[in-house]
Parts: C-alpha cells; sequence; structure tokens
C-alpha cells in the first residue's frame, strides 16, 4: 500500500472566507501515483473546516448568513469561552457546525466525486497562518 501526506497553507485575510481548494487536492493525488484508495482531507485548526459542497457564491454567502445567525461574532463576551481573553468561541462553533473533515475515494486515478462536489476549506478565525492536512492511501 502506498502512503502520502501533505500540509497545505492558508493566510485568508479576513476573519472568515471559503476557499475551493478542489484543484490543490486533485494535484496531492496526481504526485501520490495512487490510482485505488482513499483520500482524506483535514483542517488542523480547531477554528476551521473542510467540507464538501457546490462551488456557488450565492450558496457561501447562506453559509456566512446562517452561521451568523447561529454564532454570532459579537457580542465577544456572549460566550463563557472568550472569558479566557480569546474573542474566537464562535468560531469554534462554527467549526464544528461546518465539520473538520472530508474523504473522498479514489477511483482510477481521480478523486471520485458525486455531481457538483467540490472540497472547501472554511475559515472562521483568519488573518494567521493555518494548516490542512491531505492523506492518501491506496495503490
Ligand atoms: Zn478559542
Amino acid at each position: 500500500m502506498k502512503s502520502y501526506r501533505k500540509e497545505l497553507w492558508f493566510n485568508i485575510p479576513s476573519r472568515r472566507g471559503f476557499v475551493n481548494i478542489t484543484a490543490q487536492v486533485e494535484e496531492c493525488l496526481r504526485a501520490s501515483g495512487i490510482r485505488e484508495g482513499l483520500c482524506l482531507v483535514n483542517a488542523m485548526h480547531i477554528t476551521a473546516s473542510v467540507f464538501i459542497n457546490d462551488d456557488e457564491s450565492g450558496l457561501h454567502k447562506d453559509y456566512d448568513r446562517w452561521l451568523e445567525e447561529l454564532a454570532p461574532h459579537e457580542p465577544i463576551n456572549q460566550y463563557m469561552h472568550n472569558q479566557t481573553g480569546e474573542d474566537n468561541a464562535d468560531a469554534h462553533l462554527k467549526r464544528q457546525i461546518m465539520g473538520r473533515e472530508v474523504v473522498v475515494a479514489v477511483t482510477n486515478g481521480e478523486l471520485d466525486f458525486g455531481t457538483w462536489e467540490q472540497i472547501f476549506y472554511g475559515e472562521f478565525d483568519g488573518r494567521r497562518r493555518k494548516r490542512v492536512l491531505v492523506k492518501i492511501i491506496g495503490e
């Protein structure tokens, strides 16, 4: 069995944002040489997500509005976590909803997506360098 590991780095210039990372994951798959197996992609930070959905800008604005309704950033003092001196309790909650990781089947050297599926990095506490892990196993 072959195994491949790579860290992708991101520095989102705003507090929140979504980035389509499908092409970068496909580049990892090409580099791995793996034709049949599984590809795991996970955020390595507890205030960021990796998820699969449609690459449609209206949907991304809907996510942002929905997540702000569920866990508004302000007022900061509404969260017990922020009593530690942090201001990112909302980002932890948003990450929990949007998820930590995705696993995609690798078939015949390609990511075996359903229709319209794309992989996204979701940032909820940006303006600093953060990592995503890509791990691919198979043969
Ligand atoms: Zn925190």
